[in-house]
Parts: structure tokens; C-alpha cells; sequence
């Protein structure tokens, strides 16, 4: 039986995580974080002393990747080697680190056979930046969230607020201008939304009514 996906994807801030959480956990099925992937081998670069833009270091060290989710009440844990990295992949150092692995793409190659292979299994939420494009090119539905700059960073800037935080908004601004810039800019897989994606503009929308706007689609949509 073909399992349903929904692609979900945007730049930092642009809101997808929190939607694609709810809009998994309104419908009862699973939602993929790809972002904390690309992440969890950030880190590990990170963890042995290797620049995350030395793409053949990293690269070596992917054979001897063990990455890991496990669900524990609905939450998503990331199991690096056997260690739960989930909190230590939210600093800004790994999300700069994330976006310079994943230009690299024998890493995108090994992460995003992992993404098809869970989609192949179980129906899916999948957020990330080439979900609509390239991960699942064929999935029925595919959103793409989009939101001003100032709007994104001040997003980030209240989550890094709330774990404490000695960044200004400036900072954290051209950080993600930064990041975009990468994302957008990588020759394997930018990201990009696809064709046939639905454009949802959020800097005016709370969470919920991104998720409302999201589950009409599908129920709109659904055969
Ligand atoms: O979504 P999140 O901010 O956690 O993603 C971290 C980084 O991982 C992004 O900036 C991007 O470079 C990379 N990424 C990617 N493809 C995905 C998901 C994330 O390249 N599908």
C-alpha cells in the first residue's frame, strides 16, 4: 500500500517544525525532523575536532555514523552512536554546522536514503528544506512556508531568549541571512520549493492557523 506524505518545507524560522509537529500529531502519524539529522552529523563532525566545511573529514565519517530515532511519547529523540543528542543539536554553532554539511552531498546522500526508507514504511510529516524536491518528489502534498527575515530571526531570538542567551537580535538576523544564503545557494538539492508546492506566507499567522491552512489542504485534497 502507498503510505501518504506531506512535504513540508522553508527556511530557518519560517515556522515548518511547529507545523509539521501538529499537523502529525492532528492526524496520527509520524513526523521526520530532517533538519535535526543533517544537525546530529554536525555535531559529530563537531565532537572530533572537524570543520564542518572539510567535506572529505566528514565524509569519512560517515560509515561509522550510527544515527538513531526513537519516539518517547510522541517526542522525537536523536540517538548519535548511542548517545541522545536532542538537546545538544539546538546551539547556533550546530545550526551553522548543519547548513555546511549539508552542502556536502555524500552526506545528503546518506541521510536521504534514510528519509525514503521511513517514508517507504509508515505515512509521514517530513519537514526540511528539498523534501517537496528531491526527497519525496512524488509526495501528494507539499507545502512551502516562507515568512520576512525580521520575522524568522525574532522567532529564533525568542526561542534562544527562553534557554538564556547572550546574542543580540542583530546577531542571530545575520546569522539566519547567513544560512539561507547557503541553503539557497548549494548546487545538490537547494532549497527551492517544488513546482506543485502550496505557498504559505506565515509572518501574519499564528502556528495554529498555519496548521489550519495545512490540514484544509489535505482534507481538501484527500481522495
Ligand atoms: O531545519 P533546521 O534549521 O533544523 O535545519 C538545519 C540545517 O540543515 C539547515 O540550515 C539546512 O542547511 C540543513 N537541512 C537540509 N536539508 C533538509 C533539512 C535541513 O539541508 N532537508
Amino acid at each position: 500500500m502507498e503510505h501518504i506524505a506531506i512535504a513540508i518545507d522553508g527556511p530557518a524560522g519560517s515556522g515548518k517544525s511547529t507545523a509539521a509537529r501538529e499537523v502529525a500529531r492532528k492526524l496520527g502519524i509520524t513526523y521526520l525532523d530532517t533538519g535535526a539529522m543533517y544537525r546530529s552529523v554536525a555535531l559529530k563532525a563537531l565532537k572530533n575536532g572537524i570543520d564542518p566545511r572539510d567535506s572529505a573529514s566528514v565524509t569519512a565519517l560517515l560509515p561509522d555514523t550510527d544515527l538513531r530515532i526513537r519516539i518517547e511519547d510522541g517526542v522525537q529523540h536523536f540517538i548519535l552512536d548511542g548517545e541522545d543528542v536532542t538537546g545538544q543539536i539546538r546551539t547556533p554553532e550546530v545550526s551553522r554546522g548543519a547548513s555546511d554539511v549539508g552542502v556536502n552531498p555524500a552526506v545528503r546522500l546518506f541521510l536521504v536514503a534514510m528519509q525514503r526508507e521511513i517514508a517507504k514504511g509508515q505515512d509521514v510529516v517530513m519537514d526540511g528544506r528539498d523534501i517537496g524536491t528531491y526527497v519525496l518528489p512524488d509526495a501528494p502534498f507539499k507545502f512551502f512556508l516562507t515568512a520576512d527575515s525580521k520575522t524568522r530571526a525574532l522567532r529564533r531570538y525568542n526561542e534562544l531568549l527562553e534557554k538564556g542567551t547572550d546574542k543580540t537580535f542583530e546577531a542571530v538576523h545575520e546569522e539566519l541571512l547567513a544560512r539561507d544564503a547557503n541553503d539557497s545557494g548549494r548546487e545538490f538539492a537547494p532549497l527551492r520549493a517544488a513546482d506543485d508546492a502550496v505557498l504559505i506566507d506565515t509572518t501574519d499567522l499564528t502556528a495554529g492557523e498555519t496548521v489550519e491552512l495545512i490540514l484544509n489542504t489535505v482534507q481538501a485534497g484527500k481522495k
